[in-house]
């Protein structure tokens, strides 16, 4: 069944494979950057970032050769900075320990910090062309509604991405062929079984309950916590931001980064404590929420006057600097002009 299948899915690929930068050159570097970006990220908000950060940093040795700064800041808008500084390391380590030259093995690529097992299976199939297994919340989608399984159990699915490597004739194709039709045609909550390629080979497609799986997981609790940011502003209309030390874990936000002057404020707590004596608030809070991993995060972006430290950014400046997502929503809602 499965080469009956992949026969369906490469004619239908062919065809409809959407134009993506990384995939008009495929190198394995380039695969590496676009895979760390796209973890947790939508394609779209990839697509335009990752032409600028290649632009910027064209090969292995220009980013191993930048300052992490820089990358940080060619991260901007992206979120979830841990990545680019793993990325980072990453490329720093394949030029200490590698000479340069992009690991080949599997094993290799799994050392690197920040390579999981999907990444280095994604490199090797797509950059190298060879049959190693990827699972990603595609392929656990579209496995559990081929099979018509609400709980696949992640050993069965990796075993059959590690059948599907194998038996594919060109795993860089199959394994795009196979995530590029849980992306756009079995989508979580409106799959087209109507157009599907493999309606035929699957079990809920013909069913037509397809959205019954695979079962949602139970979700957790998010905790809640709250923030106090500050704006302030000087005659020129930029804006304060300071920069937190990296591996800082004062504070919910990331190290690194820059930040408006911020306090939590513990739930129960009547008023916020101010980060600095010498700092008085004006104006109205704008209230802004945002959600970070297991957090929903509230925070009171208000204008404020005094001294504190740090550097005067125009806004633009600002939203192309290393800012993390929290903040550039606070910016960009709670203070726009
Ligand atoms: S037939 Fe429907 S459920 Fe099955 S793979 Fe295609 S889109 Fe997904």
């Amino acid at each position: 069944m499965i080469r009956s299948l992949q026969q369906s899915l490469q004619r239908w690929y062919a065809r409809n494979a959407r134009d993506l930068p990384w995939r008009r050159r495929v190198t394995p570097y380039r695969v590496w950057v676009s895979e760390i970006m796209l973890q947790q990220t939508r394609v779209e908000a990839v697509r335009q970032k990752y032409v600028a950060f290649m632009r910027r940093f064209p090969t292995l040795r220009a980013l191993a050769q930048a300052p992490l700064e820089h990358v940080l800041e060619a991260w901007s808008g992206l979120g979830y900075y841990r990545r680019a500084r793993m990325l980072h390391a990453a490329a720093r380590e394949i030029a200490a320990r590698h000479r340069g030259r992009f690991p080949r093995s599997h094993a290799q690529l799994l050392a690197l910090p920040g390579v999981g097992r999907y990444t280095a299976g994604a490199i090797m199939s797509i950059a190298f062309d060879q049959p190693c297994p990827i699972v990603d919340g595609n392929i656990v989608r579209v496995y559990a509604r081929l099979h018509r399984t609400a709980k696949p159990a992640n050993k069965d699915v990796w075993a059959f991405a590690q059948q599907w490597a194998d038996s594919a004739a060109a795993p860089a194709i199959m394994n795009q062929a196979i995530m590029e039709l849980g992306a756009i045609v079995c989508t979580p909550v409106t799959p087209r079984c109507d157009i599907c390629p493999v309606r035929k080979h699957c079990k809920a497609g013909r069913h037509g309950d397809a959205r019954e799986f695979p079962a949602p997981a139970p979700r957790g609790e998010k905790r809640s916590v709250r923030y106090l940011l500050l704006v302030l502003r000087d005659a020129k209309g930029r804006v304060l931001l300071r920069k937190r030390p990296q591996g800082d874990k004062g504070s919910l936000l990331p190290g690194g980064l820059w930040e408006l002057p911020h306090a939590e404020w513990p739930q129960g707590a009547p008023t916020p404590e101010i980060p600095a004596d010498n700092l008085r608030l004006t104006g109205k809070a704008v209230q802004v929420t945002h959600s970070i991993m297991d957090c929903n995060v509230t925070l009171h972006v208000q204008p404020a006057t005094g001294g504190a430290a740090g550097r005067w950014f125009t806004m633009q400046q600002a939203q192309a600097a290393a800012i993390s997502s929290a903040t550039r929503k606070a910016l960009l809602t709670g203070y726009p002009g």
